[in-house]
This record gives C-alpha cells, sequence and structure tokens, in this order.
C-alpha cells in the first residue's frame, strides 16, 4: 500500500507569510524556511515582526482568506487522492490553513498550532514534535505503508530522504544543488508523471 506525502506552501497553496509581506508592506516577513533553515529561529523573528507592527491572528487570516491555491492545485491534489492515500506535512499553523484547506477540499493536514492572546496577537506557537515531517513518514512506514513524499524546501529533504521515493516540485536553486539525489519537477502534468514513475504500481 502506498501513501503520498505532500508538503502545502509552494506545491499546493502559496507563500503565506510571502504573501502577507507582499499586502502589509513589511519586507522583512517574506523570509522563509528557504531563507532561514533553522525553523525556529524563524518563527521567533516572525512573531517578534508581528508584534512590533501590532498585527494580530485577525489581520493574517483576513490576507489569507483573499488567497488561492496555485492554479492547477486542487486538480492535481484531486486526481492524487484518487490514487494514494494523501496526507498533507507542513510546517504552518491550522489556524493559518484552515480557509487554503476549504479550498482544497479539506484533505487530511498534519501541522502546527498557535496560541493566540485573548486581545488576539500570536502569542506563541506549538510544534507538534521535531522534524515531524521525517517523523510522520516514519509512522506511515510502521503502519506498512510505502511512501512518496514531495515538496520544495529546506525543510522538505528530511521527509524526502525517509520516503521510499522524493520529489522536488519547483525547489529554488541551492536545494537542487544540494540534493540532486531527488527528481525535480516544475509542472503539475510532470508532478503527475513522477508520480506515476515513483509508484510501485501502474496509474
Ligand atoms: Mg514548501
Amino acid at each position: 500500500m502506498e501513501m503520498a506525502c505532500l508538503d502545502l506552501e509552494g506545491v499546493l497553496i502559496p507563500e503565506i507569510w510571502i504573501n502577507f509581506a507582499e499586502r502589509t508592506g513589511i519586507d522583512e516577513l517574506k523570509a522563509t524556511t528557504r531563507d532561514i533553515p533553522d525553523y525556529d529561529v524563524l518563527m521567533r523573528q516572525r512573531l517578534q515582526i508581528l508584534r512590533r507592527h501590532k498585527l494580530g491572528l485577525g489581520d493574517i487570516q483576513a490576507v489569507i482568506a483573499g488567497m488561492s491555491p496555485l492554479e492547477g492545485a486542487r486538480e492535481f491534489l484531486d486526481w492524487l487522492r484518487e490514487r494514494f492515500q494523501v496526507v498533507i506535512l507542513s510546517d504552518t499553523f491550522y489556524e493559518f490553513a484552515a480557509p487554503m484547506m476549504r479550498q482544497l477540499g479539506h484533505p487530511t493536514l498534519l501541522c502546527h498550532k498557535l496560541a493566540i492572546a485573548d486581545n488576539g496577537m500570536v502569542e506563541d506557537y506549538h510544534i507538534r514534535q521535531k522534524d515531524p515531517k521525517r517523523q510522520a513518514v516514519k509512522a506511515f512506514h510502521d503502519l506498512n505503508f510505502r511512501v512518496i513524499a514531495a515538496g520544495d524546501s529546506y525543510n522538505d529533504t528530511s521527509m524526502l530522504a525517509e520516503a521510499d521515493r522524493g520529489i522536488l516540485f519547483r525547489p529554488p536553486q541551492n536545494v537542487i544543488d544540494e540534493f540532486p539525489q531527488f527528481p525535480v519537477v516544475t509542472d503539475y502534468a510532470a508532478f503527475r508523471d513522477a508520480f506515476r514513475e515513483a509508484s510501485n504500481r501502474t496509474l
């Protein structure tokens, strides 16, 4: 039995923080795991910036509600869900992802949770576990699933390495250079082909 594990941002939806930064004009919020691989360092920096600008969860959710999945993402995901058990493994937070999950047909999502203060400010964040994407793949292996994983960034590479097969979707050049063992695709048609190729079944 095969399971498909997908990253969310950069694979199915745009980078939430980059979009938020563009709409608010706060350039320093554009940093992602592509720039700062240490997720805790990155998140502490983001929360500090939000506090400094007095921006709460409501402001962030208002921006996210206006965003759409990447063009062709919903169709790709529907195709994949007909052929695999699909789980989305993300370093985002349920509070941020909710409006996007609605547009994607509510696929299963394993991610993190925010701590919101009474005044709506993002007080802290709770990481479910360390290296969660890799841990999820390990757990699916324990459940006797063969795993094909796909992502676009540094924070996906341990998941891709743990999986039986890994695929990079629209990765930045530095990730391509550092992880030449993973095939690279840049559109959803090639993404389907990569899953067909990685599968041990005829799809
Ligand atoms: Mg990503």
